[in-house]
């Protein structure tokens, strides 16, 4: 759970609120009620996760197209009559439709658009590797505005991930290095990130933003294989076929600074909200 997530979102939690503040018109998709609040709205979205709630609903949390990160509670799911729980499972592709709520949204409807789960569910590395994919871009759409990028990345990595086109570390690792680069927080992998100087460098700081030269160097910075940053730069381009050409012990290095540039990105970012939710 991420307490106060709903708040950052969508600040007041009115229907109002959210149709102003995404710049999405409630009108295109959700029923106006006379002061002009949504009263239900309809997107399409990935379903990133589920808690149980009570007997037998469900929270959910669903990365939506248009409506950015949502919150809902799928009533009476977990039930064995219920009509769509398993279409809310993670990683399903759905179209649901939700009634605003005065805390969280109510699920009132859902199609399945593509049933990813069913091909994840059975490899436990594309499980893996798509759980932290959920886990992630629900950590950078709760901090943003809504993002079309963000959601068009997420269901393309894990239709991806659903098809078995790539290995899974290098499906996952790819997609973080993309998802913070659409964030705003892109590495540089062969410039140094301090001063400029043409790459090849050897050392990576994510505190710096990326590869540093000698020069620049901080204690403690991250010495890995260039050829790992060379790796990073194609999962990042997308140039696959080099990508999965790499060195196996590259592409471990190329995964650890990755994880140490997706951890020092959101840990920051969030402590800042924090910060910013007590001024
Ligand atoms: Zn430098």
């Amino acid at each position: 759970m991420w307490p106060g997530c709903a708040a950052r979102i969508r600040p007041g939690h009115l229907g109002q609120a959210r149709a102003h503040d995404t710049g999405h018109l409630g009108a295109v998709d959700g029923a106006l009620c006379d002061n002009g609040a949504v009263h239900n709205y309809r997107d399409e979205g990935i379903v990133l996760s589920g808690h149980k709630l009570g007997e037998a609903d469900r929270i959910v949390t669903v990365l939506t197209r248009s409506h950015g990160l949502v919150r809902a509670v799928a009533k009476g799911v977990r039930r064995t009559k219920s009509r769509f729980g398993s279409r809310l499972e993670p990683f399903m592709l759905i179209d649901v439709q939700c009634h605003v709520g005065r805390n969280l949204d109510i699920v009132t409807q859902v199609e399945l658009i593509e049933p990813f789960a069913r091909g994840i569910g059975a490899d436990y590395d594309a499980y893996s590797a798509a759980s932290v994919m959920a886990e992630t871009a629900s950590r950078i759409t709760e901090a943003e505005p809504v993002s079309r990028a963000q959601f068009l990345l997420l269901v393309a990595a894990i239709r991806s991930l659903c098809r078995g086109e790539h290995p899974p570390r290098l499906a996952l690792d790819a997609y973080l290095l993309r998802a913070m680069s659409v964030a705003g927080w892109a590495p540089s992998l062969a410039d140094c990130a301090q001063c400029g100087a043409p790459g090849p460098h050897r050392a990576f700081s994510a505190a710096l933003g990326g590869a540093v030269c000698s020069g620049c160097r901080p204690s403690g910075a991250a010495l890995p294989d260039t050829d790992a940053l060379d790796h990073l730069a194609a999962l990042l381009t997308g140039d696959w076929a080099r990508a999965e050409a790499s060195d196996l012990h590259d592409q471990m290095d190329g995964s650890k600074l990755v994880s140490d540039w997706v951890s020092w990105h959101l840990e920051r970012n969030i402590r800042s909200l924090r910060v910013l939710e007590r001024t």
